[in-house]
């Protein structure tokens, strides 16, 4: 069974750090960032911890 950080909780079904069978990361810690020079709203910021599958 894979481990999962149940301190990220995460629904990118698509990331190959995402836990299979639970809406968890599998990493110990991600990097969030932003794509904005200013951001104002959840929609501003990444997890830069992405990686497609
Ligand atoms: S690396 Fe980021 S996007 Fe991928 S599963 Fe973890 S929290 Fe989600």
């Amino acid at each position: 069974m894979e481990r999962c950080n149940e301190c990220i909780k995460c629904t990118v079904e698509q990331c190959r750090h995402h836990h299979n069978t639970k809406n968890y990361c599998t990493l110990e810690s991600i990097q969030v960032g932003t794509h904005e020079m200013n951001p104002t709203k959840d929609q501003c910021t990444d997890c830069m911890s992405f990686a497609v599958k």
